[in-house]
């Protein structure tokens, strides 16, 4: 069943009218019609069965008949600070992470971060939101992850709540993720810092380790960025979700 986020303002009770890209691609893309079914979300968790009441040139309206929480929501909620990396490679990040499960993307301005630039412009915003409805959407998530504004490593380090955090280094030999997650109560909530292209310097992560963020290994060999993003997300979500939870 196809399943689309609108915004909650598009509900008035039981009735939802469709907003115009998505009334188009319901008409004009997909080509549903009149009492068709449709899954639609409000990005609070919940999921809508929709059936199609109207579907014509003026607008799609849909009568939502059942309301259930999303079900395929990770029950731990990873925040990946990620460094700003070329456009291609941190958006692949947005997509994939959204598709594994991350809840919060917050990208970082790193001493080596290519990027410099914390001002990233609208368009390039909503390109990213983009990315991310779309790839929630087809991964069938139940939340849009959060994105927020580029920040400084020292501004992501100063306002990080106190809830787990872990910082991937390949000059980290001893603490590997399993072991830094391994014993203890599981988290809800556990960060991961990935650097850029070039690496994090040695003084950010001891910055980072300062505030209590533990520095891992993700093995022998080096990956990539881009790659240690989406490696060390899958493990996180691995050993706190699917394994302790069978999600
Ligand atoms: N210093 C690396 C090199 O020699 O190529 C450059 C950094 S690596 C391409 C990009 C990021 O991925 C690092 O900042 C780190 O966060 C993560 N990373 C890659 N391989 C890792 C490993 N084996 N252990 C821990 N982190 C790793």
């Amino acid at each position: 069943m196809h399943r689309f986020f609108v915004d909650p303002k598009c509900f008035s009770g039981n009735r939802i009218i469709l907003p115009a890209d998505t009334a188009h691609q319901i008409r004009n893309v997909l080509r549903l019609r009149v009492d068709a079914p449709i899954l639609v979300l409000d990005n609070s968790g919940a999921e809508f069965e929709v059936v199609l009441r109207q579907v014509d040139r003026q607008q799609v309206v849909g009568e939502a008949v059942a309301k259930r929480p999303s079900p395929n929501e990770p029950t731990v909620h990873l925040t990946l600070y990620q460094a700003l990396m070329k456009r291609d490679k941190f958006e692949w990040v947005l997509q994939k992470g959204t598709e594994i499960g991350v809840s919060e993307f917050v990208p970082i301005v790193t001493q080596r971060s290519l990027v410099q630039d914390i001002d990233i412009k609208a368009n390039k915003q909503a390109r990213w939101h983009k990315i991310l409805t779309e790839a929630a959407e087809q991964s069938r998530r139940g939340r849009i992850p959060e994105l927020h504004p580029p920040q400084t490593l020292a501004q992501a380090l100063e306002n990080h709540p106190a809830h787990p955090g872990l910082i991937a280094w390949e000059d980290e030999s001893r603490l590997s993720l399993r072991g830094a997650l391994g014993g203890g109560e599981r988290p809800s909530h556990i960060s991961l810092f990935i650097g850029p292209e070039g690496g994090f310097a040695a003084e950010e992560v001891e910055a980072a380790q300062a505030a209590g963020i533990r520095a891992i290994t993700l093995g022998k060999r080096i990956l990539r960025a881009e790659t240690a993003a989406l490696v060390a997300s899958a493990l996180v979500l691995h050993e706190l979700d699917i394994i302790q939870t069978g999600n």
